[in-house]
């Protein structure tokens, strides 16, 4: 048990009781002679961040490949890279990632890259969630339509270390992936009641060439597959038309805004507002960070609100508590984990953030704050699952971390 004493939450100082794994009782002059006390005076408790579409591994192509676009990018740059990553690399990539995660106050991710089974083990020691999935892509070759079905099926029998490591299976775009193998893993999902991830309408390109293919849009197209329920989580959905919200909409499928990586590659921008308007369960995720270049969420809610209000052309959109909420409780809504919101009750999934780092004085609305103004240097405190990660701005083992990962960097390249 421990108890967060003199903590800020909504415009008032409370006192924070944590038991176990949630938020047993919020309010004021709370004791139990059990619990670790905690002192939070000068801090204020916030949920933390849901990251809902990452590469978290692709830590080593920082600044790789810069000013390209999209396709170029992924053959010229960055496709020949990651043909040489190992398992091994997989896990140092992945611990470094999440310790960027912890530090930019980010509890829980979807990862969609290779070697999904090598990240289980880091996750696992970094103590945060995740969904980690199998990403599939057989560039349209029946040999490996077969070989990517058989890595699938071996991957989906592994046993997760905990609650908190969750398996999904992915596929990375209708312009890379069969119909046979989006098919075959949306099912092998669906058989076993876990989340299925693609890249969707990243680009017009992504489009026009998906018509001239199929005859019809990449939404409408899997929506046509029986691809689209409320366990497909659809990374960008930049360039959807009418019919294609309505259908993903009706689907209750989840959409993925990338702000930052859609920005830097021109790719278009998602219309954020339309889509909330809409009924669209919108979430938010950095994308990995070849193309951000960092995992803040923080930094992604700033740019998601400033892009909607370009695309909007309305100042109006994207309002920061709408946008607060995108980042954190819609996402953990989506993953199926009853966190992001600081209520009784609720997994406890939180940070604390230095009320006098100068990025939140003056204190007239946090949320804004957070939105507009801070960094991660506010971060000071972060739990996951009622545990501590990130005390007073230290993590256990980080020098660690970093030493085996630029190592591991110098022996890929
Ligand atoms: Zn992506």
């Amino acid at each position: 048990m421990i108890i967060v004493k003199n903590v800020y939450l909504n415009g008032q100082t409370v006192d924070v009781l944590i038991k176990g794994n949630r938020f047993e009782k919020i309010g004021t002059g709370i004791k139990e002679d059990e619990a670790q006390v905690m002192d939070a005076s000068g801090k204020a408790i916030l949920p933390t961040f849901c990251n809902m579409h990452t590469h978290a591994s692709m830590m080593f192509l920082r600044g790789v490949g810069e000013d390209l676009a999209l396709f170029d990018w992924l053959q010229k740059e960055i496709w020949p890279r990651e043909a040489k990553l190992t398992p091994e690399a997989i896990y140092y990539f992945s611990k470094f990632a999440i310790l960027e995660m912890i530090r930019t106050g980010t509890t829980a991710f979807l990862d969609m890259y290779f070697y999904p089974e090598a990240s289980i083990k880091a996750v696992d020691e970094m103590g945060v969630r995740s969904v980690l999935t199998y990403c599939g892509m057989d560039n349209f070759d029946e040999a490996k339509t077969k070989k990517e079905i058989e890595n699938a099926e071996k991957f989906l029998s592994l046993k997760m270390p905990s609650q908190k490591v969750q398996k999904g299976l992915s596929c990375h775009a209708v312009y890379t992936v069969s119909e046979k193998l989006i098919k075959t893993f949306k099912q092998m999902a669906r058989d076993e009641g876990l989340l299925f991830n693609m890249h969707l309408s990243e680009t017009k390109k992504e489009v026009e060439d998906c018509l001239a293919k199929y005859g019809k849009r990449p939404g409408k197209l899997l929506s046509d597959w029986n691809v689209l329920d409320e366990k497909t989580i659809l990374a960008h959905s930049v360039h959807l038309d009418d019919e294609e919200i309505r259908l993903i909409k009706k689907a209750k499928s989840v959409v993925v805004n990338n702000p930052i990586s859609n920005l830097k590659l021109n790719s278009g921008q998602m219309p954020l507002q339309r889509y909330s308007d809409e009924g669209l369960r919108v979430t938010l995720g950095t994308d990995g960070v070849a193309s951000n270049n960092n995992l803040s969420m923080i930094d992604e809610m700033k740019v998601a609100a400033l892009s909607a209000k370009s695309k909007a052309d309305d100042c109006l959109a994207a309002k920061v508590g709408s946008i607060f909420e995108v980042a954190t409780a819609n996402g953990f809504e989506a993953l199926g984990i009853n966190a992001g919101k600081i209520k009784e009750g609720y997994l406890a999934d939180f940070m604390l953030v230095d009320l006098n780092n100068f990025a939140l004085i003056p204190c007239e609305n946090l949320i804004s704050n957070m939105v507009y103004a801070a960094d991660s240097s506010c971060i000071k405190d972060v739990f996951c699952d009622g545990k501590c990660l990130m005390k007073n701005g230290h993590i256990n083992g980080e020098e660690e971390i970093i030493r085996d990962f630029k190592r591991a960097c110098k022996e890929l390249h």
